[in-house]
């Protein structure tokens, strides 16, 4: 049906796992058996968003669904680490919201130009040179890489625009952006030739510009899902004004105030907060139109509901001027494009039974593995304060404190999480 147009797509992403430690012994000529010098494996690549202003569409992820990261390269004797894995960068459109696919809450608004790391790389193993103490000169054993974060992710685009084109297909939408920016949108005199939102940056001067979109044409019976409706809604989602193009020329035979009030209803059934979004209206195709009265009409019909009116010729270039004056001077007084907020909460792993964690004590250190504990640790980014408030709330909800005292860990021991060592405290 919107054939070409994407603006949903559900991806699966995968960053890298962690390169293994080495175990390695250091050989000399006249040395039997040297220290220990495994380096470590290298983290594994992250997955980045990136945005991408020369992308419109989500259509890309149609052909493509699942993206992995590469891999740390396993550490080495000679304490040589390996290479870090290369973080693989995913364009999406600007306004491309990311989203969890199970809860559908918003993990990331990718409306600025910032990177935003999706998944982290599994960590590196620590190879057996980090595991010689005094008293144990020859660890045979290094620790493996961790698995990198993965995670099932819905990206909804949700175009960024200060304004937004509506309107009946055919009234000159897209020959007023043509007009007014310097998009060149396709122009046809058939309904529906829009099938992708078209974005123009319109000059007011030197000061002032602002993004218009031309948001494909809207059909009746679109907010039931009847058409093309749901999915261009959902463009005009974040526009701050929008600009109702309705034709009073009489040529085809329509009513301007019915083909008004059909557009309204359809956004109000979309979204009765899109629905009250401030308009103005344009009365287009003045220059063809055959008796006044359609106009009069329409302006009888919307003054009264605080709706200001303009009257130009989009195609003979009449009165595109004041219009542009007069969305300036509205956006001036309106609150900026709006950026989602995340509300997605990562959620630890449930530790299974059939799981269980490996504690073993060597040489004063408490070590502690499992692949419950590579994917918890996978999901946690140790610089930041919050992420491990949920680290130590996972280890405490899933009873691995409880475990680690039980096998006799007392306050003030080292405990060894994959290279994460704290000590011990009740
Ligand atoms: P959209 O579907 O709303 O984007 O409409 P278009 O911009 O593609 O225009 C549809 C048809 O109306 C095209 O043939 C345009 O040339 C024509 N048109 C647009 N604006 C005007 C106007 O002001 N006057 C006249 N006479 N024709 C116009
Ligand atoms: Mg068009």
């Amino acid at each position: 049906m919107a054939a070409g147009f994407v603006d949903t797509a559900r991806i699966s992403v995968h960053a890298g796992k962690g390169g293994n430690g080495a175990v390695a012994f250091h050989r000399e000529k006249y040395v039997a058996a040297g220290g220990p010098d495994g380096g470590d494996g290298g983290a594994g690549g992250d997955i980045v968003l990136q945005v991408n202003d020369s992308m419109s569409t989500l259509m890309d992820f149609r052909y493509k669904r699942k993206y992995v990261a590469e891999n740390g390269a396993d550490g080495q004797g000679s304490r040589k680490n390996g290479r870090g894995g290369k973080a693989l960068v995913i364009r999406v459109p600007r306004g491309t919201l990311v989203r969890d696919a199970e809860t559908n809450e918003i993990i990331r608004d990718m409306s600025d130009g910032e990177p935003f790391v999706l998944c982290k790389g599994g960590r590196g193993g620590w190879g057996n040179a980090h595991f010689a103490t005094p008293t144990r000169q020859v660890p045979r054993f290094a620790k493996a890489g961790l698995e990198g974060e993965s995670h099932d992710v819905i990206f909804e685009l949700k175009l960024l625009a200060d304004v937004g084109l509506i309107g009946f297909p055919n009234v000159g939408k897209s020959t007023l952006l043509s007009v007014v920016s310097k998009a060149q949108p396709k122009i046809a005199n058939y309904h529906f030739t829009t099938l992708f939102p078209n974005l123009g940056v319109v000059y007011v001067n030197e000061e002032m510009s602002f993004v218009m979109a031309d948001i494909p044409g809207i059909i009746e019976g679109a907010s039931e899902g009847a058409g093309l409706g749901h999915d261009f809604l959902r463009h005009v989602d974040r526009c701050r004004l929008l600009v109702h193009v309705v034709d009073v020329s009489g040529s085809e035979g329509r009513d301007p105030v019915e083909d008004f009030d059909a557009i309204n209803t359809e956004l109000a059934g979309w979204s009765p907060e899109l629905a009250s979004r401030p308009q103005i209206v344009v009365a287009n195709k003045t220059d063809i139109m055959a008796d006044e009265s359609l106009l009069e009409a329409l302006r009888a019909h919307v003054e009264p509901l605080g709706f200001p009116l303009f009257a130009l010729s989009a195609a003979s270039h009449t009165g595109t001027r004041e219009l542009v004056q007069k969305i300036a001077e509205k956006l001036a007084e309106l609150p900026p494009v709006k950026v989602y907020e995340p509300t997605f909460v990562p959620r630890a792993p449930v530790l299974e039974a059939d799981e269980p964690l490996e504690i073993e004590l060597l040489d004063d250190v408490w070590y502690v593995s499992g692949k419950w504990l590579e994917r918890l640790m996978a999901n946690v980014n140790f610089s930041d304060y919050e992420s491990r408030m949920f680290f130590d709330k996972a280890l405490r909800d899933n009873g691995v404190f409880a475990q680690l005292e039980e096998r006799g860990v007392k306050d003030g021991d080292t405990i060894d999480l994959y290279g994460l060592q704290f000590e011990y405290q009740r």
